[in-house]
């Protein structure tokens, strides 16, 4: 399967549709989810072009979980969350919706189950 640069998150990292961003480095982006199915769930991407895990190359992978963490730690104490729930979908079959490579990092709190 081929990357197709009309995704919406391709659009949002060439700023053509509006997001709310969190962190940005040489390598990702990171913006909350639009629709947050915990406190403080956001989505980590790759800045260059990956349809998903199947597709990435070792160095997006490495960039994108370095951002993960990152974010895992940053998320748990802004929400004072005991935990964090990170998901990652390849493939319509797989429940992938949007073909640009993401993580979703969800802070989770004990005995809170996760928005529909
Ligand atoms: P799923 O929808 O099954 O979680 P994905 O892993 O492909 O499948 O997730 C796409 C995610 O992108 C969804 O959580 C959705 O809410 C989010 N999303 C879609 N459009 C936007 C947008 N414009 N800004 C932020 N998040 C978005």
């Amino acid at each position: 399967m081929s990357y197709d640069s009309d995704n919406i998150f391709a659009k949002i990292l060439r700023g053509e549709i509006p997001s709310e961003k969190l962190y940005e480095d040489e390598d990702t982006f990171v913006f909350m989810d639009i629709m947050p199915r915990a406190d403080g769930h956001c989505l980590v991407i790759p800045k260059t072009p990956a349809r998903n895990m199947l597709d990435a190359s070792d160095e997006q992978l490495t960039a994108c979980l370095r951002t993960v963490r990152r974010m895992g730690h940053a998320l748990m104490r802004a929400f004072d969350a005991g935990g964090v729930t990170v998901q990652q979908f390849n493939e319509a079959p797989g429940g992938q919706e949007v073909f640009h490579l993401h993580y979703h990092v969800l802070p989770r709190h004990e005995g809170v189950s996760l928005r529909p």
